[in-house]
């Protein structure tokens, strides 16, 4: 594909544990082509992805991906994979990788941040304030819109690691090497396979798992309304693809708030917590409007 005259192309990437989509985007923000790489390799992905950008001579890069990164332009690491336990990828500077090999002005975020920007702009954020996105995967991990920007601070949230208080019948010790009983630990897909000993997705609608995790999850979306107030919360990642999952989630949400919180937008919960529009592709739009 040739650009328009006068358009431009923007690439964009979404790392994740497991996949690494490469896609270019228009002028307008359509996808005009994509590709799929396991990440399992970074060095595959960096080179494969590189050559994927360079036949379209694309003019800018947005990267949307896993953490912990850093994210500020400022640092002299901007763009580096921190402590992850995806061991190969640590110490990876994406940044200086792709600024390099493509001659383009490149903007890091976090996978999460991307997706709620995506949300915001195509998705079902579009007329509010603030997004909130959660992913509930191989990870947990949330990121904020607001006004069209996207929230760090220090460093960015970890929203997937907060404290979670464990119904008492549950002594579960948790997946997380650094804490005990956080959201990642309790329900994220490792967290599900720790407990039951097989996958998620081969356990049974009805188990007593997905209560518990629907539990604490309507738990962790209480805390971050009463702290951020955000206008819609969107769960994405795979585990959100258990959608019997979502009335429970609403329910404990509510239990956890016990109508504290007085908004008309609260009393129709179906339409403040949902599956994100976009679907699993709200990290990689969100990508292009890094
Ligand atoms: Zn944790």
């Amino acid at each position: 594909m040739d650009k328009k005259e006068g358009g431009f192309l923007i690439g964009g990437i979404e790392a994740g544990g497991t996949k690494y989509v490469c896609a270019i985007a228009d002028e307008h923000f359509n996808i005009v082509e994509r590709i799929t790489i396991a990440s399992e390799d970074p060095e595959k992905a960096l080179k494969h992805s590189i050559e994927f950008f360079q036949e379209y001579k694309i003019d800018k890069l947005g990267i949307g991906t896993f953490g912990p990164v850093d994210i500020n332009p400022k640092s002299n690491s901007y763009g580096t994979i921190q402590n992850t336990p995806k061991i190969k990828w640590q110490n990876v500077n994406l940044y200086q990788i792709y600024k390099e090999a493509l001659g383009v002005p490149v903007t890091i975020d976090t996978d999460v941040n991307a997706a709620a920007l995506g949300e915001y702009h195509n998705g079902f954020g579009i007329g509010k304030k603030s997004v909130l996105y959660i992913t509930i995967g191989t990870g947990v991990g949330a990121g904020l819109v607001v006004n069209g920007k996207t929230f760090n601070g220090l460093t960015h949230p970890e929203m997937g690691h907060i404290s979670i208080r464990q119904r008492e019948d549950d002594n579960f010790e948790g997946s997380c090497s650094f804490h005990q009983s956080c959201l990642e630990g309790l329900v994220s897909g490792p967290a599900i396979e720790k407990r039951m000993g097989i996958q998620g997705q081969l356990i049974e609608e009805d188990a007593y798992v997905w209560d518990l995790n629907a539990e604490y999850i309507g738990q962790a979306l209480a805390n971050y309304n009463l702290i951020l107030s955000p206008e819609i919360i969107l769960i994405g990642g795979g585990v959100s693809k258990q959608e019997h999952m979502f009335p429970k989630i609403r329910a404990a949400f509510k239990k956890y708030l016990n109508g504290y919180i007085v908004h008309e937008r609260l009393e129709n919960l179906a339409e403040y917590i949902k599956y994100p529009k976009l679907g699993q592709d709200a990290g990689l739009i969100g990508s292009f409007y890094l």
